[in-house]
């Protein structure tokens, strides 16, 4: 850039100097040329137009017999006046006719004269030939004059050899000054070149600095001329693009940290599909890893749903759909972006199961309801018939029949009573009675509360552990409730004459209890679902004793609100555990 810069100008500076002095040159030699032109015609025309020398030249002396010699000796009477020095200017007296040499200062070249235009001009038409262009070797003048009858020409020639002496002069001057020049110039366009590529090379520093990504890094403006306002410029222009590049920085981070803690999954495929954005949800719904530009694309992922092309060149806004993978069911919205470009598509996954799960399960719930009701309303409806269309039945079995309707009025008071309960739960409007009591006290009082109901089924039931309990801070009815459900249940899916063990202990922070029974026990496959609403293992002995089969969803929400456990222990034999954990310090509401 230096070295170029400063070759370009010393170049200009080289080629004004020497344009210049070739003109100047031009000019010079042209005028001096012009100038001894012009003084050599005025110079001739003044002596020529003396009366005296014309006169002297025309008129013959008395008795004279050389024309010729008369002549010569009037010429060399006047060699002062005409500048004849006999080296560079001579006179020649030529013949009017012939043109052939008479007599002259220059005996040596006068017989071998140049027949030039003025002297044809003398010679052939008689008149002065006086006219020389500047670039010819010599000056002449050719004058026809008459002496005594007879035709002579008086012809001046001059060489020229001061003019070109002098144009020599000029010559060598111009070369002087044009090496002075070129050796100025060359200095001049090296001080002017570094004055300029200072500047320049600190404004091409920083710009590299900036294109290295500096954006912080300021030139010095050291002048006020272009170079200057260029630097002034380019500091703007670096600001500009600082604050641009930190505005679309902060735009990037947001974006990625949205990205990044979006609970729906986003992948981006660049238009031959490869993978351009992923987020962790995508790769936790998807089930796999999706690294950026990776061996996994657009095809592996989505290819069964729509082919890439058909995404790109979709007419809608997007494209939806429902698909399975493993035990997800997913949502699929799958939109090119920059339509035009056709730069690529992105593919957003919205986790649908649990909606789906939640739209299945109330719509179970809906029909169980519907069904749990029917059954009893039924039974009511066809004994209040019967007994209504006959009024003569007998007592007993009047009494036994209005026991069947007392009996599923009460169920669909349980059931309907359960329900609210769960409404409450979930709507969120059923109040905790937080208070501390001790835990051992609820455990013996749910003991005393179902030991007679055990024993009329030869139950033994035992309580144990209850001794070295703390107090805990819940909600003591609702505790005292879920205790009685479980304790209900083991009486009532246990064969008369079992066992029921209900243990208690503590941990660091939580009491626990487990109610143990030798009973029926419940199918593995159906342990997983036994919280649900309505869900019995086997429903007609479950209704049979009086169960909803709302009773052990209701327990859990219970205890869910507590932040506490319910679940059921996995163990060998036969029979059931349920286990309850509770925290010490009661929920964190
Ligand atoms: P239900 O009112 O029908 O007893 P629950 O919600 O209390 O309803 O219990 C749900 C189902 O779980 C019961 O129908 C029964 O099939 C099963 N179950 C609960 N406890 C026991 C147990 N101790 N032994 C065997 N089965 C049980």
């Amino acid at each position: 850039m230096l070295r170029s810069l400063h070759m370009k100008l010393v170049l200009i500076m080289v080629l004004l100097v020497v344009s210049l002095m070739t003109i100047a040159g031009a000019f010079l030699v042209n005028s001096v040329n012009r100038f001894f032109l012009n003084d050599f015609y005025a110079q001739m025309s003044e002596v020529f137009g003396e009366p005296a020398f014309v006169r002297d030249l025309t008129t013959p002396k008395e008795g004279e017999t050389d024309g010729v010699q008369a002549l010569d000796q009037v010429l060399q009477a006047y060699v002062g006046e005409l500048g004849v020095d006999g080296r560079n200017r001579d006179y020649y007296i030529l013949d009017g006719k012939t043109g052939s040499y008479l007599a002259g200062s220059d005996d040596k070249n006068g017989p071998y004269l140049e027949m030039t235009p003025n002297l044809l001009c003398a010679m052939n038409q008689g008149e002065e030939g006086n006219r020389s262009d500047m670039t010819a070797a010599y000056l002449d003048l050719a004058i026809p004059i008459q002496r005594g009858g007879q035709d002579y020409i008086i012809y001046i020639l001059d060489q020229r050899a001061t003019v070109q002496e002098l144009n020599s002069q000029i010559f060598q001057l111009i070369i002087e000054a044009l090496f002075f020049g070129l050796v100025i110039s060359v200095l001049l366009s090296f001080l002017l070149s570094r004055a300029m590529v200072t500047p320049i090379g600190a404004l091409t520093r920083g710009a590299k600095r900036v294109a290295e990504g500096d954006f912080d890094h300021r030139i010095q403006v050291s002048s006020h001329d272009e170079i200057g306002v260029l630097t002034g410029a380019f500091n703007d222009m670096a600001g500009q693009l600082q604050t641009t590049i930190q505005e679309v920085e902060n735009e990037r981070t947001k974006l990625s940290t949205l990205f990044l803690h979006m609970t729906d999954g986003v992948v981006a495929f660049n238009r031959s599909g490869e993978v351009i954005h992923s987020n962790p949800a995508a790769e936790e719904m998807l089930n796999m890893p999706i690294p950026v530009g990776g061996a996994v694309g657009y095809d592996d992922l989505f290819g069964e749903i729509a082919s890439l092309d058909t995404v790109l060149n979709l007419e809608g806004d997007c494209l939806d759909s429902e698909t399975v993978r493993g035990d997800r069911i997913l949502l699929l919205l799958l939109v090119p972006f920059d339509r035009e470009k056709q730069a690529g598509v992105l593919a957003v996954i919205h986790d649908v199961t649990q909606q789906v799960k939640n739209e299945t399960m109330r719509k179970e719930f809906v029909a169980n309801v519907s069904h749990e009701l029917r059954t009893p309303i039924t039974n009511i409806r066809s004994y209040a018939e019967t007994l209504a269309e006959n009024p003569d039945l007998p007592p007993d079995m009047m009494a036994s029949f209005l026991g069947v309707i007392l009996n599923e009025s009460d169920r669909m008071t349980h059931i309907v009573r359960d329900l609210l309960a769960l409404s409450r739960f979930d709507s969120g409007h059923s109040e905790m009675n937080l208070t501390e009591f001790p835990f051992g006290e609820v455990l013996r009082d749910s003991y005393q509360a179902v030991l007679l109901e055990a024993q009329r089924h030869g139950h033994v039931l035992k309580l144990m552990g209850d001794g070295d309990l703390p107090a805990v801070r819940a909600d003591r009815e609702r505790v005292l409730q879920v205790i009685m459900n479980i304790l209900s249940n083991a009486i009532k899916y246990t064969p008369d004459g079992g066992r029921i063990l209900m243990m208690a202990g503590r941990t660091q922070d939580r009491v626990w209890l487990e109610v143990e029974d030798n009973g029926i026990g419940i199918p593995k496959e159906d342990r997983e679902r036994i919280f649900e609403r309505f869900y019995r293992v086997d429903k007609a002995r479950s209704r049979e004793s009086g169960g909803t089969g709302l009773g052990l969803s209701i327990a859990q929400e219970i205890i869910q609100r507590h932040e506490g456990v319910l679940t059921l222990v996995d163990r060998e034999g036969p029979g059931t555990t349920v286990r309850m954990e509770l925290k010490i310090g009661g929920p964190q509401l």
